[in-house]
């Protein structure tokens, strides 16, 4: 999976991600991706999810999209550095009009730098949980972004 473009408007940062396979384009088609998310953000557990028939993200992470598994894994990484949980993402695409594999992420944020904070490193955390390797040090990413929330706005050092 690889960030394309991230475009910040007034409210809501977007994200354009491509999934180069699609035979991985599920979170379902590897058993240890669901594992690897639960034990690197146990949090996602209690997330609420939009989908159409109501279930708990909990249940729609085994078998959901990949850039989907992003969105809330930024959200995650955003309210454990302070965000409001009540924040909404949106994932959707279009094959026919942006290609195979290209994702659009939609995220509402209350401090831009946090949220852009956020998408890069759920990028690297989503890699993780897809391939595995070393284990992201999940408290100096939520360190780093609460730190950038300090930060003054528009007063760039
Ligand atoms: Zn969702």
């Amino acid at each position: 999976m690889h960030v394309r473009s991230v475009t910040v408007g007034a409210d809501r940062v977007d994200v354009v991600l491509n999934v180069e396979s699609a035979a991985a384009m599920r979170t379902s088609h590897d058993g240890s991706i669901v594992a690897r998310a639960f034990d690197l953000l146990p949090g996602l557990a209690d997330h609420r999810c939009a989908n159409d028939d109501g279930r708990p993200f909990s249940e729609e992470i085994a078998d959901t999209e990949v850039p989907h598994l992003f969105e809330h894994v930024v959200l995650e990484l955003m309210a454990r550095s302070g965000s409001p949980r009540t924040l909404k993402g949106e994932t959707t695409w279009d094959f026919r009009r942006d290609g195979p594999g290209v994702f659009h992420v939609s995220l509402a944020y209350d401090n831009d730098l946090v949220c852009l904070g956020a998408v890069k490193a759920a990028a690297r955390f989503v890699e993780y949980m897809l391939s595995g390797g070393d284990v992201p040090d999940v408290r100096a990413e939520i360190e780093a972004l609460t730190a950038l929330r300090a930060r003054p706005s528009g007063r760039p050092t």
